[in-house]
C-alpha cells in the first residue's frame, strides 16, 4: 500500500542530512556550532505570554470564529493600515492562521486550480533563491513555478525588466519576500514601487495576476533600509495579498500564528475563500492566543526595536568577518537574520577529510565534519542556491566569532 502521488511528489529536504549529521555529532559530545536556525534566539516577551496565560485562566478555551475574533482582526487591520499603508483593510479582510506558512499554503490553494485537460497550468513567478516551502506549496495547489533568477552580485533582487519579461497570460501569482529568507537582503521602497508598476501595467496581458507579499521579516531590518509594503500602492492594492505573522518579529515561532489581508472586493473574496478552506481543517488559531496577538502588535514596539538593534549589530559582525574570508561573495545583509554567501569559488577543491567540494551540500558537509560548523546548504532554495550556504545569525556574538574563525580555517584548508 503506497501513499498518494501528492505526498510522493514532496521531496525530502537536502538540509535534513546536514541537520541529522549535526545532531549525531552533538550526541557524541562534539562541540557543534550551529548557524542553521530559522528562528530568533530570544524568548517570547513576557507580556505576550502573560496575555495568553490570563486568557487561559479566564476560561477562554472554546471555539472561536474561523478567521479569529473581531477584536483581534481589528487590531491586525489597523496595524496594516497604520504601519503598512494598505488601503481599505477592514477586520473582514483579515484571516489569522496557524503560522505564515499556513496562511501561504491556504492562499495558494484559494488562488490556483490544477490545469484541466489540455490547459496550461497556472504559473507562479518566484524569485530564487527563495524560502523552501513556496515551491511545494505552489505545486501541491497545481501551479508551476517560473523561477526569476538572482545572485549575490545583484543583491539577490530581480529587476523590473526581468519581471516584465516573465509575465504572461498564465501568470497567476508573483511571490515577493522582502526581507528575504534565505538571502538576507531587502528591496528599497523605490525598487518595490518599480516592480509594482510593472504589475500594474500588465493588467491586460495577465488579468489574473496577484501579488503575494511575504513580509514575515518586516521588523528585522537594518542598514538604513525602510520596509515598504507593495500592497500600499493604490494601483495594485486590489491585486495584492500581504502575509505576515508573529514568528520572527516577536520570537513566537512555536506559537504558530500568521495572518494575511488584501484590499477591497478582492481582499474580501480571498478572506472568505481561505476561511472556507480553513473551516474544514484547523478551524482557527487557539482561542487563548488571540489576546496575545493583540498584546504583541499593540504593546511590544520597544522590545521589537531592542531585538532589531541586536540583529543589526550581529549583521555587521558576521558580514565583517565573512568578507575577510577569501572566495566568499556576499551582499551586505539588510534584513532577516541570514547571510547567504556564494561559495562556488571553492568548488573543485578538496577538504582535509578528502571530500571533493562540488556543491553547496559538499561544502556544508565537509565544514561540519572537519570544523563542526553547521550551515544550511542552498540547494533547497532553488536555482542559484546550489552555489550558496545560509548562515543564520540568530545566535550570540561569541558563537558568531568562533564560527567565522572556524569557517575561515576551513576555507584556508581547501586545496
Ligand atoms: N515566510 C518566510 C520567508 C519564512 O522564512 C518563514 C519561516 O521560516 C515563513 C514564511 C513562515 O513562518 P511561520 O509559519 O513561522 O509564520
Amino acid at each position: 500500500m503506497d501513499w498518494s502521488e501528492r505526498i510522493g511528489s514532496l521531496k525530502p529536504s537536502a538540509t535534513l542530512a546536514v541537520n541529522q549529521k549535526a545532531a549525531q555529532l552533538r550526541s557524541e559530545g562534539v562541540d557543534v556550532l550551529s548557524f542553521a536556525a530559522g528562528e530568533p534566539d530570544f524568548d517570547t516577551p513576557e507580556v505576550i505570554k502573560q496575555a495568553a496565560i490570563r486568557s487561559l485562566e479566564a476560561g477562554e478555551t472554546k471555539y472561536c470564529p474561523v478567521p479569529g475574533d473581531l477584536a483581534t482582526r481589528r487590531v491586525v487591520a489597523e496595524k496594516l493600515t497604520r504601519e503598512n499603508g494598505i488601503p481599505g483593510v477592514t477586520p473582514d479582510h483579515v484571516v489569522l492562521s496557524s503560522g505564515g506558512k499556513h496562511s501561504l499554503y491556504q492562499i495558494f490553494q484559494a488562488l490556483i486550480d490544477p490545469p484541466a485537460a489540455g490547459e496550461m497550468a497556472w504559473e507562479v513567478l518566484l524569485q530564487v533563491p527563495a524560502w523552501v516551502s513556496y515551491r511545494p506549496q505552489i505545486e501541491l495547489a497545481g501551479g508551476v513555478v517560473v523561477e526569476l533568477e538572482t545572485d549575490a552580485r545583484s543583491d539577490f533582487k530581480i529587476s523590473p525588466d526581468q519581471l516584465r519579461r516573465a509575465i504572461g497570460a498564465r501568470s497567476r501569482v508573483l511571490v515577493l519576500n522582502s526581507p528575504s529568507n534565505p538571502c538576507g537582503t531587502m528591496y528599497t521602497p523605490g525598487e518595490l514601487r518599480a516592480l509594482g508598476e510593472v504589475v500594474a501595467e500588465s493588467v491586460e496581458q495577465a488579468p489574473d495576476l496577484v501579488v503575494i507579499s511575504d513580509e514575515l521579516y518586516e521588523k528585522v531590518i537594518f542598514g538604513g533600509f525602510e520596509h515598504f509594503s507593495i500592497g500600499s500602492m493604490p494601483e495594485i492594492a486590489e491585486r495584492t495579498i500581504t502575509v505576515n505573522g508573529l514568528s520572527k518579529a516577536y520570537a513566537m515561532t512555536g506559537w504558530r500564528i500568521g495572518y494575511f489581508a488584501g484590499s477591497g472586493e478582492f481582499g474580501l473574496k480571498i478572506a472568505k475563500g481561505v476561511s472556507r478552506l480553513q473551516s474544514q481543517s484547523t478551524t482557527s488559531i487557539p482561542t487563548f492566543f488571540l489576546p496575545a496577538v493583540r498584546t504583541a502588535i499593540l504593546e511590544c514596539e520597544a522590545i521589537v526595536e531592542e531585538q532589531r538593534l541586536v540583529f543589526a549589530r550581529r549583521a555587521e559582525l558576521v558580514y565583517g568577518l565573512l568578507t575577510r574570508i577569501p572566495g566568499l561573495v556576499c551582499p551586505k545583509p539588510t534584513g532577516a537574520f541570514y547571510v547567504f554567501p556564494d561559495v562556488s569559488a571553492h568548488f573543485g577543491k578538496r577538504a582535509p577529510n578528502g571530500q571533493k567540494i562540488e556543491s553547496a551540500m559538499d561544502f556544508a558537509s565537509a565544514l561540519l565534519e572537519t570544523e563542526h560548523v553547521a550551515v544550511v546548504p542552498g540547494e533547497d532554495f532553488g536555482t542559484g542556491g546550489e552555489r550558496c550556504v545560509r548562515i543564520s545569525f540568530a545566535c550570540g556574538d561569541e558563537q558568531i566569532k568562533a564560527g567565522m574563525e572556524r569557517l575561515a580555517r576551513f576555507v584556508g584548508s581547501l586545496s
